[in-house]
């Protein structure tokens, strides 16, 4: 009796996500319960690249494997909390995961590409002192499978916003979190966003803000994907005040191991440079990161600082940003300079969760 009872009483285990799955695992999984394997290719298509809400949409699965998989699955997709579209044609999403935590993701519609910018983690233990995400605090990594879901959601939106057109072809790992500190699940989600979704590696840029065992470690895997550091500081003294917990590495560590990303993957660097009003935007500062940049193989994108309030830093003049500009530029410098897009959403990075748990 006990045994039987054991048999046909299942545990309760939490059900797992489809979505974070490549069409290996998927094909595994269909031959686990008794399915040819033609049906990887065909779950893979129903999450990935013709995404459904529910698996009873999938029209070339039987009702009954469907059935069989809705009690043992989810598909791993998160509820919209927020949306926000932007005049400028982007859209901001604070997206609600299965444990009830909140991300933000952006999709970012440009003449020649869509961006969609995903976060990586939610909140961030790197606690930049400008930065909403950093001061909320940090509460976990986010899955492959909660990476890829951000680019799909955000797509879907666009979707219906500008017609069936809209495509995401470019991902830059600028959200919530430190990409580097979980490394391998964003490296999982940058297969998948390349081999299940169809966007390609080079077309994504991750954006650290200096783990240098992480950016060597990159350079070895080589996923061909675009290094983006947040230098922020062209000296250890600012910097620290800046990234109070990031004080094992010098800038000098940070820059020589961005230059070694370069040599290895012969891709070249973005130094981000985030201007604070008063902070980092002298003149000084300017000639002494040229200095820096000596004979590194990279650019620098200045970001003027998008004011959150209460963390008391400021943007900067807009003629403090064009003289800093000059000044690397007279260096020998390549310098582009971040246009601002999605001012009125609250889109730089925390922002709108920010103001979502401490309305004004
Ligand atoms: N943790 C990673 C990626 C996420 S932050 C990193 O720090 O690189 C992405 C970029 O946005 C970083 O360069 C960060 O410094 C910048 N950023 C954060 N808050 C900002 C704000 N309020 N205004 C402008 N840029 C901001
Ligand atoms: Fe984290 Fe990047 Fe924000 Fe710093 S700027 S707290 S590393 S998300």
């Amino acid at each position: 009796m006990t045994n039987r009872l054991a048999l046909t009483q299942k545990p309760h285990v939490a059900a797992q996500p489809l979505l974070g799955l490549n069409t290996d695992e998927l094909t595994s999984l269909a031959l686990s319960h008794g399915q040819p394997a033609l049906r990887g290719a065909q779950l893979a298509k129903w999450l990935y690249t013709r995404p459904v809400t529910s698996f009873t949409a999938m029209t070339d699965i039987s009702k009954a494997f469907a059935a069989e998989l809705a009690a043992v699955y989810t598909l791993g997709r998160s509820t919209v909390a927020v949306s926000q579209p932007s005049q400028d044609g982007s859209v901001k999403m604070l997206l609600q995961l299965h444990d009830g935590q909140r991300v933000e993701t952006v999709g970012l519609p440009y003449e020649d590409r869509t961006s969609c910018c995903v976060s990586s983690q939610v909140g961030c233990p790197v606690r930049c002192a400008f930065c909403a995400t950093g001061r909320s605090g940090y509460t976990r990594n986010l899955t492959p499978g909660e990476i890829v879901d951000q680019v799909l959601t955000v797509q879907n939106a666009l979707r219906e916003r500008l017609g069936p057109d809209q495509r995401v072809s470019n991902i830059v790992f600028m959200g919530m979190g430190e990409p580097l500190l979980n490394y391998d699940n964003v490296l999982k989600a940058t297969h998948l966003l390349n081999k299940e979704v169809g966007i390609a590696m080079e077309k994504m840029t991750v954006s650290t803000v200096g783990y240098v065992p992480s950016i060597r470690k990159l350079a070895q895997d080589n996923p061909r994907v675009t290094l983006a550091v947040s230098l922020h500081a062209p000296n250890d003294m600012l910097r620290r005040r800046l990234i109070p917990t990031m004080q094992q590495w010098t800038v000098q560590e940070i820059a020589a191991a961005a230059g070694d990303y370069a040599a290895v993957t012969n891709r070249r660097v973005t130094f981000e440079y985030c201007l604070l009003r008063g902070e980092n935007d002298s003149l000084e500062c300017a000639e002494e990161l040229a200095r820096l940049m000596n004979g590194v193989f990279a650019h620098v994108n200045l970001i003027p600082y998008n004011t959150v309030e209460g963390l008391g830093y400021y943007a900067p003049l807009p003629e403090q940003v064009y003289a800093f500009k000059e000044t690397l530029e007279r260096a020998g410098v390549h310098v582009t300079q971040r246009v601002q897009r999605g001012a009125d959403i609250d889109a730089a990075c925390g922002q709108l969760r920010r103001r979502q748990e401490h309305p004004a």
